[in-house]
């Protein structure tokens, strides 16, 4: 057994153990204050992260279990939710102490284990398109071809400078893709379901109908607070509600922190290697695209108005079409570095 059957195993075992109250307990500030640690309280779900650097204590008031860096379950005293104040029981607070101290001395690698490059649209779905005149004749300038030509050229760069995740593109020609079926390439992608897998999906835009002044690229990923089904729903049906919405919510914040991490890599090294395009616009929460149904962190880039005079005609140059795809697949490239080695 492995990953999070492993973990769903011990899990069951565990909470069959009614956990003993504790005697006294302290609040979660003096935690913070004594080991640096910041705490993330979600009151909507009621869920708390405690994040030391790169390394996280999830737990739930009232749960005799807490979720370590998103992957391994312990059993600890509940914290207990009081009149707006957080009280840790002395032997969890120990726990979390320890182990906030230790600054993840037990950490595992993070492998990247492929990631899909997603041409929007496609086949009879053009997406954003915009009629110009060029000698006396009319052409139709459509997204999906733009988008289609910078995907393929992401996933080039990406294969030549990263050895190790498997890269692979949602579609290669000009095929309509459900948006179901873009993210169920993602999800092939993984033997377990704790894997990671990246997902990219690559648009321009357009604003109404008319030309536009508006211009410059800009990244969605998806807030937190649009809750997902994230965990394979197999690897939940055997769980205590509570407990499978737990593990849910902090798979959930994870993935969000991450999409947003590698959305300012990718914008960072867009301003970087193409300095005259904006990036201002810079990255924004949505919940309306096609990675509402993916389990796993992704963005949305948005990288030029076809309905912009200067940006559609560099949209059209191969050449910059290149500077693009080139300074896209750096900034996944920093952020899989960062993502594998800085825990
Ligand atoms: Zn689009």
């Amino acid at each position: 057994m492995t990953g999070i059957r492993r973990i769903l195993a011990v899990l069951a075992t565990l909470l069959v153990i009614v956990p003993a109250w504790a005697d006294s307990s302290r609040d979660i500030r003096e935690l913070l204050d004594e080991t640096g640690a910041v705490l993330e309280w979600d009151d909507f779900g009621r869920t708390g992260l405690i994040w030391s650097g790169l390394d996280s204590i999830g737990f739930t008031p009232g749960e005799p279990v807490a979720v370590l860096d998103f992957a391994d379950l312990i059993r600890i005293e509940p914290v207990v939710y009081d009149h707006g104040r957080l009280l840790v029981p002395d032997a969890t607070f120990d726990v979390f102490a320890e182990r906030l101290r230790q600054g993840g001395a037990t950490r595992t690698i993070r492998e990247v284990k492929a990631i899909v490059i997603d041409a929007g649209h496609g086949g009879h779905d053009g997406g954003a398109s915009r009629s110009v005149t060029e000698n006396g004749s009319t052409v139709v300038i459509m997204e999906k071809e733009i988008v289609l030509d910078l995907a393929i050229r992401v996933a080039s760069e990406l294969t030549s400078i990263l050895n190790g995740p498997e890269i692979v593109l949602s579609r290669d020609t000009d095929v309509f893709l459900e948006l179901d079926e873009r993210t169920e390439i993602a999800h092939s992608l993984r033997d377990d379901p704790l894997d990671n897998v990246l997902f990219v999906s690559i648009h321009a835009n357009a604003s109404g109908l008319q030309w536009t002044d508006a211009r410059g690229v800009e990244i969605y990923y998806l807030p937190a607070t649009h809750r997902r089904q994230v965990l394979e729903s197999e690897t939940t049906i055997s769980l205590d509600p509570a407990v499978s919405s737990i593990l849910n919510d902090l798979k959930e914040e994870e993935f969000t922190v991450e999409s947003v991490l590698m959305g300012q890599y990718v914008l960072e090294s867009i301003n970087r290697q193409i300095p005259e395009t904006p990036v201002e616009r810079g990255i924004r929460p949505a919940s309306f695209f096609v990675v509402r149904e993916a389990r796993m962190p992704s963005i949305l880039i948005e990288t030029g108005f076809v309905n912009n005079r200067e940006e559609v005609a560099l949209l059209r140059s191969t050449d910059y079409r290149q500077r693009m795809s080139h300074a896209i697949a750096l900034g996944i490239a920093a952020y899989v570095h960062d993502f594998e080695h800085m825990q």
